[in-house]
């Protein structure tokens, strides 16, 4: 099995273009791959030798309230069968009410999460990205998906740690 990094977040804020860049098959051979379900979208990635399968979530609507409908179940699922959670986050737009439901679910998991403010590009990322460090959830990453800055930098941070376990 190789290790699954899911994407989650609250629409717009650049999942599906991060899944886009990291994955050189848009659609990854999900029969391949005993345990993933075929409701969300896999592909696969390689980050210096490692494969990894990387999950796009869709589902969390920030309009909805509470934990359990700001979660949308497919995120959910996404979230239980991944080893690595990259929570984004839009810095441009800044911390909203359905990052900060998304947090307070990620907080409960017992599973890395990183935080990623996307969207630094032209922007000052140091100072708008600095607020989501009250999502406490750690550091925050900040990437540009649309044009690949930060991005492998932050694949060092998140699959390092769990590289060996594969
Ligand atoms: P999703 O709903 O989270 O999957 O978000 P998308 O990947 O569909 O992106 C939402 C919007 O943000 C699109 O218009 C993207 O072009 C834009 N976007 C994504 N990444 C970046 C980025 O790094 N910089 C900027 N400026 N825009 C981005
Ligand atoms: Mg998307």
């Amino acid at each position: 099995m190789l290790p699954v990094v899911a994407l989650v977040g609250r629409p717009n804020v650049g999942k599906s273009t991060l899944f886009n860049r990291l994955t050189r098959t848009r659609d990854a051979l999900v029969a391949d791959f005993p345990g993933l379900t075929r409701d969300r979208k896999y592909g696969t990635a390689k980050y210096e030798g490692l494969q990894f399968i990387v999950v796009d979530t869709g589902g969390i609507s920030g309009d909805e309230q509470g934990i359990d409908v700001v979660m949308a179940e497919q995120s959910l699922l996404a979230i239980i069968e991944a080893d690595v959670v990259l929570f984004l986050v839009d810095a441009r737009t800044g911390m909203t009410a359905a990052d900060q439901g998304i947090a307070e679910h990620l907080r409960k998991q017992e599973k890395p999460v990183y935080v990623v403010a996307n969207k630094v590009d032209g922007i000052d990322g140091d100072s708008e990205s600095a607020d989501f460090f009250a999502l406490g959830l750690g550091d925050v990453n900040q990437i540009a998906a649309a044009h690949g800055r930060g991005v492998t930098q932050l694949l060092q941070s998140a699959l390092a740690p769990i590289a060996e376990q594969f």
